[in-house]
């Protein structure tokens, strides 16, 4: 089991976030740091460190979060236009938070490569 981040204080509502999604497994709420128009995360319920700790055993729950994703951006107007679904993974990655979670980001242009 991963060790807890901020993130479980969220899902616990120690601190506060804003909760758009919440299911028994899985929750998603607006980043605090919006880097698009639309930008949230959607993360599992139980604390999975990295995308390295991804296998057959959770792979059900990591593609529940990619359905989560989905259908916010059909509640939220933007499954047209078009969005993106990123997963930083360590340093390199970019990661600053360990305990997985799926960046949903919409509502502009996104640049690509991400330099
Ligand atoms: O991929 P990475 O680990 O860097 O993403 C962590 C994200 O968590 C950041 O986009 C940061 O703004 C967000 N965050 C948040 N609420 C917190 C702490 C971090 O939305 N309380």
């Amino acid at each position: 089991m991963a060790e807890e981040t901020i993130f479980t204080k969220i899902i616990n509502r120690d601190i506060p976030a804003d909760i758009i999604y919440e299911d028994d497994k899985a929750l998603a709420f607006k980043d605090v740091n919006p880097q698009a128009p639309f930008h949230c995360l959607v993360i599992p319920k139980e604390p999975i460190a990295t995308a390295n700790d991804i296998n057959e055993d959770n792979a059900a729950l990591v593609g529940h979060l990619y359905v989560i994703a989905a259908k916010l951006a059909v509640e939220y107007n933007f499954a047209e236009d078009g969005y993106r679904l990123v997963m930083n993974c360590n340093e390199y990655g970019g990661q600053s938070v360990y305990h997985i979670h799926l960046h949903v980001l919409a509502g502009k242009q996104l640049g690509w490569p991400p330099y």
